[in-house]
């Protein structure tokens, strides 16, 4: 039987720590003994192939897995983002991003951040009207409001045409740049994840199996020597 494992506090430097983390489902495992940091601030991306774990480490981190066995500790509150926006559909754009927030200036918060990723003008739109870049705006600024110390981003934007997904690259950045999360973010693209992430990391075999450091600053552009070398 699995133990459930409280989510601890770590210290104010580290924004997640993972200690020997395990998941079995039935008989497979699928994170075995993982360990991972992550620092205050730190943009990481996280690759793997499908099944490989990601989603599954991502909802622990989160706190939305009591079945997870071994150590879990985040800094501040954690925000999390998905591929599909989730959006509550009887509920306006404006409410959607104020959901759960405390009553008094939820309204306003809820406005500062939809301005923030450039949607104020759907701000009372109805979420299935929204396009589908709309709908992540929304979702980040929903996450967002929450101030939260480290942003948990699960392929957020696989379903979005190129374009618009470069788009989302620079608004990311930019939230980012301005709020200081630390990011872990979900990706098949190895572009994505080399233009965006301080570290990148790829998950196999239940573990951590492999991990770059990106010492190149920001803006980077996806034909940089230094990055095509680390495609290849
Ligand atoms: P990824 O996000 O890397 O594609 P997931 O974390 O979603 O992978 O899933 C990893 C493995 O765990 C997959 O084989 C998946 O079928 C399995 N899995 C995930 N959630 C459950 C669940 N609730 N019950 C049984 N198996 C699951
Ligand atoms: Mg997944």
């Amino acid at each position: 039987m699995a133990a459930r494992v409280p989510v601890q506090v770590s210290p104010p430097e580290v924004a997640a720590s993972v200690r020997a983390l395990t998941r079995r489902f039935g008989d497979r495992t699928v994170l075995d003994d993982l360990d991972l940091e992550i620092a205050r601030g730190e943009f990481v991306a996280l690759l793997g192939r499908s099944g490989s774990g990601k989603s599954t480490l991502l909802r622990a981190l989160a706190g939305l897995d009591d079945e997870v066995e071994g150590g879990l500790a985040v800094g501040e509150s954690v925000a999390v983002a998905f591929q599909e926006p989730r959006l509550v559909p009887w509920k306006r754009v404006r409410a959607n991003v104020a959901l759960g927030l405390a009553r008094g200036d939820a309204r306003a918060r809820a406005e500062a951040a939809l301005a923030e990723v450039g949607l104020t003008e759907r701000a009372d739109a109805w979420p299935l009207t929204l396009s589908g870049g709309e709908a992540q705006r929304a979702s980040l600024a929903r996450a967002l409001v929450r101030e939260p110390g480290l942003l948990l981003l699960d392929e957020p934007f696989s379903a979005l045409d190129a374009l618009t997904r470069i788009t989302m690259h620079r608004l990311v950045l930019e939230l980012w740049s301005a709020h200081r999360p630390a990011v872990l973010l979900v990706t098949h693209d190895v572009d994505e994840a080399l233009l965006l992430a301080d570290r990148v990391l790829v998950l196999d075999e239940g573990r951590i199996a492999h991990e770059t450091a990106i010492s190149l600053p920001r803006p980077r552009h996806r034909d940089h020597p230094d990055l095509v070398s680390l495609r290849t």
